[in-house]
Parts: C-alpha cells; structure tokens; sequence
C-alpha cells in the first residue's frame, strides 16, 4: 500500500497491509519510519515495487475518521499547482496530529451545586473563579488558577467541582435554522439562486458583489441554510481580522448556536476539538481562516469565501497557495458550489466573471441606505500641514466640526507604531535591522524600536552609532501613536482609540473596541487596515485619510487595485444609517487615477483602466507569473546561484524569464535574496516548464529556493 506521510517528500512510501491491520485508501495509519513511527494516510495502491524483505507492516489503523477521496486528490493537486511535496500539503490536513489519536477522556469539571462555604480558602476561591470562562480539566484549572493539583483534588472530593456533562459536538446539537429574517427582493433573488446551486450537489463558481452593508452576510446565509438541510457542512473562509463578535452574534441570530472556529488564536485543545468535529461531521459549519480549507471536512456542501480580494488569502510561507484559489479547487473535488463574496472583488474574479467561469450575483444598495458617501481630496501641496504634523487645516476643521455635532471620526493610517523612521539630526544616519533591508519603526508604547519583518528590537540608542551625537534620534513620518499625539495636542479630553493589530491583542481586545465606539464611548477611531474590515459603525459621519498616497507607490502590480479596494473599504465606514458620511483623502497626487476614481465615485472606469493597462502587459489575469527566490546567508554565493538558475532557465517561446534581481527586500532574517520571474501567456504549463528546469538545478544545501505559482507579494 502507499502510504503518504505528513513530510517534505516528494511521493508515498510503500508499505505492507497485513491482514490483522484492515485499512482502505484514506484511513489514517501508523507506519515504521526509520527508528521511530509514523502517521499516514494510505493513499492508494502501492506504485513501485519493493523488494519482499525490506517491506514494512503497517502497524496500526487509527480510530480517526479516514480522508475522504476528494481531499486526498485536492491534496495531490494543490501539491502539483504549488510545486510543493504532497507530503507538505498533507501536513497541513494533518495539523493536530493529536487529534488523530482517540481522544482520552480527560474529565472536566465545573462547579458543585452547594453553595460556596464562607469559610473557602483564597485558592479555592481562585479555583472557582476560573471557571468563568467554562468547565476545565483539572490540569488547566489548577494552571488557570495558580494552585497545587492537591487544592483541586480536595474540591473534588468536597464536591465543590464536579464532572461536567460531555461536550456534545461544538454547535452541533442545537444547531437549528431559524426561520430567516425578511429578505429584500434582490437578496430574496441572490439567495435562491445559491441555495438551488447547493441543492444541485454540483460545482458552481458565483461571485456575490454588493457595497458594505447591501446585506450580502445574510444572503450567503441562506446558501448555508440550504447546505445543512441536505445534512451536508458547510465552510466560510474569513480573514483572521474579520472574524469578529458582530459577525458571530449575526450568525448566532440565524442558526442559533456558535460554528466551530478555526483560527491562530485556538489551543491545542480546541483545535483536536474543532478537527475532529470537522471530520466527524459534527461540526455543521465551519468558520476558519485561510488553512481552514485543508480541514479534512468530510461531506462539504457548501464553500464561502468572504472578502474574497483580501491578501491575507495568500500563504506566503511553507506550501505558497492562495486560499481564494484552492476553494474554487476544493469545491471542485468535492461537487459542491463556492461563493465569493465581496464589495470590492479582485481583478481576478472580475475578469472570471467576464470569462463566463464564475456567475455573478450583485446585490444594489438597500433602499434607505446611505450609499458611498462625500469622498473629497485634500490637496496637500495647497494646504499642508504645520511643521512636524500630518493633519492638513482643512481635516482638522472636519474633526471639529464632527466632534461638534456629537458625532465620531475615523483616521486611516496603515502604519503601525510612532514613526516608520528614526533619524540622527546630526548626520541623518538611519536606524535599520540589522537583519534586513528594512528600517526599524519605533513603537513608543513598547519604547522600542522593532523590525515589521523580523521583529528584531532595539532601544534607541543614546548616541549616534556613525557621528556620535548624543540623543540626536528624531522621528521621521507618521505612525498611528504619533497621530494621537498629535490629536491630544488640538483635541485636548477627547476619547481616542488605536485600532491597530499590536495595539489589541487578539479579536477579543478589537471586539472590546468595537463595542466602545458602537456604545458613542469613543470620539475618533485611529486606525490602520484592521478597521477596514466591515464593522459597523452607525455614528461614525467622517474618515480621514492620513496618507491616501500610501501604497500607490512602489513596483507591485496589484499597487493601484489594492489601494483602491482599501480606501473604498474604509470609506463605507462612514455614513451609515441616516447620517451622511464624509471621507477627506489627504494627497500629494490628487490626479493619480486611484484618487480620481475614488472622488468621482466611479470604481468602473478604475477596473476598466486596470484591466486595460494588465492586458496590455500580459500581467495577470491576463499572463501568468511565478517567482522564484533564492536565498543564502552568503550574498555572493546567493547571487552566483541566482544567476545559475537563470543561465538554466528553459529556452521555450511561450516563457520569458526575468531576473535575477535583488528582492526590494534585498536582505531578511540575515539572508540575501534574489528574484526571478518567470511569465508566460495564459494557459500556459508553466508547472510543468519549472518542474523540468528546477530539475535541472542543484543548489547547495544552504540556500534555499522557494517558488511563488500567481505571486501577491513581490517583496
Ligand atoms: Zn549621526
Ligand atoms: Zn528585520
């Protein structure tokens, strides 16, 4: 039997299937491997042959729910599209191996039906106290509590704690459509034409398209309404930052219990849980981020991809893929439709739609909606701001002006910390990594400087290390702390918050937030991209954005269209409900075709401009592009490789290759790196062209290649 394992390797090993150990294609195996043991998923029959006395048995057959075929040849095709081992994306099916293992019933305990005792101790006291948060184990209770495991034994046996009733399966007991709320007509539309597509049991592709708050959530609700009648499970996809408590209190409102999640922030525990349950086909619906697609979820009728244009879909370590893509993929394997949903969608999806390969659905604005709001430019040539600052006269006066009328603004800035750059007065020596190209960005609430790509930190020196001045350090350019600084000064009493991801330490601390400025306890909101992200915020009336020019710089190819899908999404924070908004863009380049559209509310002339510009570049969706990079601690070494890859590349009229090049991040966790793009025309088989050429090449085993199939980062 092959047997694939959860390793870099290139293909299955084989193994013997011994008629104690009864296990069929996808059962979750324990093999010899080398000294120790390994798990695996028999993947198939056996393809080489080996010799009778170097076969092994397979040991054992794990009590796990096996792999059903349509992930197993989801697997072996993301691992063929990427250029990845099979095995690697294997390991990303199998990420809690724990979870493979029969579940040991570990008790948990919560609290005794008598009253508490007044004379309790204090750690007993703890003990109870950490229940709040649910019933626990005894280990992670005496831990939560800091107590001996002595304390928690005694509570047992007093029968303070007693064992709770076993978890039926996360949300799927009292998992129950309710009756769905009252549906506009085109919502009505949209959703029978996803819940018969779901019905179908067939795959489909439909992109469902409607500005913030055209109530598209509620409609691909329906779609998972109609997947769990036909007893099948269903799987939204949401960046991490989406994953908010507003979006979970509108899914509880419809189904009435919690989906199971799927995120960094769970425990080992929760994850052996959620996988499991997955598996099983307990959990109905599952809300993850992007690996959630590598769930080994068992009868898949349904795949949403909310926020389908966010970058935060493309992995961009280990196995490269971009989720977006792979659960068109994974739907197909599985016969099921997808559903990507989103208010600005991709160039990508767009040109699908046009191609006829994705249906479109678009959902107009809700009647009595405020729609886009005011969007103006501020040009900052004609009215910059005072020395040292970086609000402009006339978006201060706006502030004003809100503040005034009792109601709430928002600051865009999508940049993270006090300055981007710290510079000596003297000398103007700048403060960079030592470990990449990159300048070091000071965070001033950690009295640090830190790295954004390594997070090497340091203090700020005393001295200049180059002229020796002393404290000569100034800031250069804004961060968010350093614009509530500046706010503090002019708005003195004002109730600012910083939304930004290290500012709040995981979606709880946003969802605090959020709260706050939906309960008006908050005047202005100073945020970066994580508050682009559809939250609702009925009293926010005006956006400022800080430096709308952000972004539009630099040599990556989706520059334009993520800018502008960004600042769209910020400015539909403003106007809701039946105040109108204001967005006021400060820019050096009000003429910049991005600035332009965004002014006069016209996203169709910007895409149709994009597309022309790509098409006429043969960039994607028009072309197709890998990048490959190479690596090494040694730079002439890593140059020399890159230039040998280059020299080997394959001489084919269908693919260009360029480069190599030093990355713009030339330098990064102390190592060089060198780019090379390859391009080729639609249709291409590209993989098949850099499989035979990276077959050609041997690079010395301290530098490393990675390659990057439909790069998003060019970095
Ligand atoms: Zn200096
Ligand atoms: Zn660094």
């Amino acid at each position: 039997m092959a047997v694939l394992l959860p390793l870099p390797l290139a293909k299955p090993y084989t193994y013997r299937l011994t008629p104690e150990v009864k296990a069929a294609p996808g059962d979750f195996v324990l093999v010899p491997l080398g000294r120790k043991r390994a798990i695996g998923v028999v993947w198939g029959d056996a393809r080489e042959r080996i010799s009778e006395a170097r076969l092994k048995n397979i040991l054992a057959r794990l009590d796990a729910p096996p792999l059903p075929q349509s992930i197993r040849r989801f697997i072996d095709w993301v691992a063929d599209y990427t250029l990845t081992p099979p095995g690697a994306v294997l390991k990303m099916s199998m990420s809690v191996p724990s979870a493979l293992l029969a579940p040991k019933a570990k008790p948990l305990w919560q609290r005794g039906p008598s009253p508490p005792a007044l004379n309790m101790s204090e750690q007993q006291r703890r003990v109870l106290a950490a229940l709040a948060s649910g019933p626990a184990s005894a280990r992670d209770l005496a831990r939560r509590a800091v107590v001996g495991a002595g304390v928690i034994r005694r509570m047992i046996a007093h029968n303070l704690l007693i064992p709770a009733p076993p978890k039926v399966g996360i949300a799927a007991a009292s998992l129950q459509v309710k009756p769905g709320p009252q549906l506009s007509p085109a919502q009505m539309l949209a959703a029978r034409d996803l819940a018969t597509k779901v019905r179908s049991r067939s795959f489909s592709a439909t992109l469902l398209e409607g500005v913030t708050g055209a109530g598209k959530t509620e409609v691909y609700f329906e779609a998972i309404a109609a997947a769990l009648e036909q007893g099948r499970q269903a799987l939204v996809l949401l960046p991490e930052i989406a994953m908010t408590a507003q979006w979970l209190e509108r899914f509880r409102a419809r189904f009435e219990a919690a989906p199971v999640l799927w995120h960094s922030d769970l425990g080992v525990a929760q994850r052996r849980q959620a996988w499991r349950a997955a598996a099983s086909g307990e959990a109905r619906i599952i809300v993850g981020a992007r690996s959630a697609l590598f769930l080994p979820v068992n009868d898949l009728g349904l795949i949403v991809v909310d926020e389908e244009h966010d970058a935060s879909y493309k992995q961009e370590e280990g196995a490269i893929y971009n989720a977006r893509d792979m659960a068109i993929v994974r739907a197909k394997f599985a016969a099921c439709p997808s559903v990507l949903v989103s208010a600005t969608p991709s160039l990508e999806t767009l040109v699908n739609c046009q191609r006829g390969r994705y249906a479109r659905l678009h959902l107009p604005e809700r009647h009595g909606q405020a729609g886009m709001p005011e969007i103006a430019a501020i040009d900052m040539r004609q009215t910059p701001p005072g020395s040292g600052r970086f609000l402009s006269p006339p978006l201060i006066e706006a502030l004003r002006e809100t503040f005034a009328a009792g109601e709430q603004a928002l600051l865009f800035l999508n940049r993270r910390g006090y300055a981007p750059l710290t510079l000596c007065g003297a000398c103007g020596h700048r403060l960079a990594c030592p470990n990449c190209t990159a300048w070091l960005v000071e965070h001033r609430q950690y009295g640090r400087l830190l790295c954004h790509h390594c997070g090497h930190y340091e203090i700020t020196p005393a001295s200049c290390p180059k002229c020796g001045a002393e404290r000569s350090f100034r800031a250069c350019g804004p961060g968010v702390e350093r614009l509530r600084e500046e706010i503090a000064r002019d708005f003195p009493g004002l109730n600012v918050a910083v939304l930004a991801s290290d500012t709040l330490a995981g979606p709880k601390a946003v969802d605090a937030v959020i709260e706050r400025i939906g309960r008006r306890q908050i005047d202005l909101v100073i945020g970066t991209q994580i508050v682009a992200k559809g939250h609702h915020f009925p009293h926010l009336t005006l956006v400022g954005v800080v430096d709308a020019d952000l972004g539009l710089m630099g040599g990556d190819l989706r520059a334009a269209e993520r800018t502008h899908q960004m600042l769209i999404q910020v400015a539909g924070r403003a106007g809701r409900a039946d105040l109108p908004g204001k967005v006021l863009l400060q820019t050096y380049a009000p003429d910049h075709p991005v600035i332009k559209a965004l002014i006069a509310n016209d996203s169709q002339t910007f895409l149709t401009e994009e597309t022309k510009a790509r098409m006429a570049a043969k960039m994607p969706p028009f072309g197709r592009l890998a990048a490959l990079i190479v690596s090494g601690a040694d730079e002439g070494e890593a140059m020399e490789a890159a230039r040998h890859l280059a020299r080997l590349a394959p001489q084919s009229a269908g693919m260009r290759v360029l480069g190599p090049a030093p990355a713009p991040l030339y330098r990064l966790r102390g190592r060089y790196r060198f780019r090379l793009l390859a391009k080729a025309g639609l249709g291409a088989p590209v993989q098949a062209w850099l499989r035979d050429w990276l077959g050609k090449v041997k690079l010395p085993r301290h530098l490393k290649l990675v390659v990057d199939i439909d790069p998003i980062s060019f970095l």
